[in-house]
């Protein structure tokens, strides 16, 4: 059976065809411009490919309560034209096919639990750190949705004592994401990301916010593994960084061997790379149908 993935991000939009193994038999990328340009080339990839069903995983916050009104909209986004956008519908236009609709990250730790690091884990946290900061959770084997979902990437840090960023989260300011997303790097330094070396100071700060949240989900959801995906954790020397920060953050009040023995293992890029997000839809699927 062929499934129909959607990885919808705000910079790009990762459309591919899978099965029920998790091989991706095709996959395309384009970036995100506005809904109309970008939805024609959403569908016009699906037309004719005899997939059975759609997954879609979408940057947010989205409505993925199938009792909604607003059921499979994008909603207060500030990304111009994606406000209210009704990606679902616009979907089913063109495909009378069932559709399972969830956030990227949702979709990611479900993913990976299913073929990745998370493998045969019931409770597992994904979180990316991008464009954006946004976090999945798998707890007791059901992804976290609840009231509308979790916005991880918004929760409030401790400000570091050498940063005097004000932080660029449009809500919040100085939260996560505004302290420790992609572009908030690039707006405290004045350079693109990827170019500073890896003993500047930026790194340093990014681990101290990055390890604090984590702190905050190991306390809060008491994940098996976390996974971090996302465009800054390319920077693979953050990874021995955000665990020493962690244990010391934690101070000896989570005895487990996940933190003391094997901290390696519980804090780890995503076993399927780039694909963790197109995975990840097609993974919601085979869960739903
Ligand atoms: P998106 O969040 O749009 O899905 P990414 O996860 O790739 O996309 O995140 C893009 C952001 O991540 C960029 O804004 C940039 O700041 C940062 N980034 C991308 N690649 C790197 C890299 N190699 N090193 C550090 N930061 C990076
Ligand atoms: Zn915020």
């Amino acid at each position: 059976m062929f499934i129909g993935g959607i990885e919808a991000g705000g910079t790009k939009f990762i459309c591919g065809v899978g099965n029920d193994k998790g091989d991706i038999l095709e996959r395309v990328s384009f970036p995100t411009e506005t809904p109309e340009k970008t939805m024609i080339n959403v569908v016009n990839f699906f037309k004719h490919k005899g997939i059975k069903a759609i997954g879609i995983g979408s940057f947010g916050p989205i409505d993925p309560d199938p009792k909604s009104p607003t059921y499979g909209y994008i909603t207060s986004t500030p990304k111009p034209g994606w406000g209210n956008y009704d990606l679902v519908g616009e979907l089913k236009k063109h495909f009378d096919i069932p559709m399972v609709f969830d956030t990227d990250v949702n979709g990611a730790a479900l993913g990976e639990a299913t073929w990745g690091e998370g493998k045969g884990l019931k409770n597992c946290l994904y979180l990316t750190i991008g464009t954006g900061i946004g976090g999945g959770a798998l707890v007791e084997g059901n992804l976290v949705h609840g009231m509308l979902h979790p916005e991880m990437g918004h929760i409030l840090v401790r400000r570091h004592p050498n940063d005097d960023f004000k932080g660029c989260c449009p809500y919040h300011e100085d939260c996560f994401e505004g302290m420790a997303s992609g572009p908030s790097i690039e707006k405290r330094w004045g350079v693109k990301a990827f170019t500073l070396p890896t003993n500047h100071e930026a790194w340093e700060l990014e681990a101290f916010y990055i390890a604090q949240a984590l702190v905050n989900f190991i306390l809060t959801l008491s994940p098996e593994k976390i996974i971090l995906g996302g465009g800054v954790m390319k920077q693979q020397h953050l990874f021995p960084l955000i665990r020493k920060e962690v244990v010391k953050l934690l101070n000896g009040y989570v005895q487990t061997k996940e933190i003391y023995k094997n901290i390696d293992e519980y804090i780890v890029y995503p076993g399927l790379g780039d694909n963790a997000g197109l995975l990840g839809a097609l993974a919601l699927t085979l869960k739903k149908l």
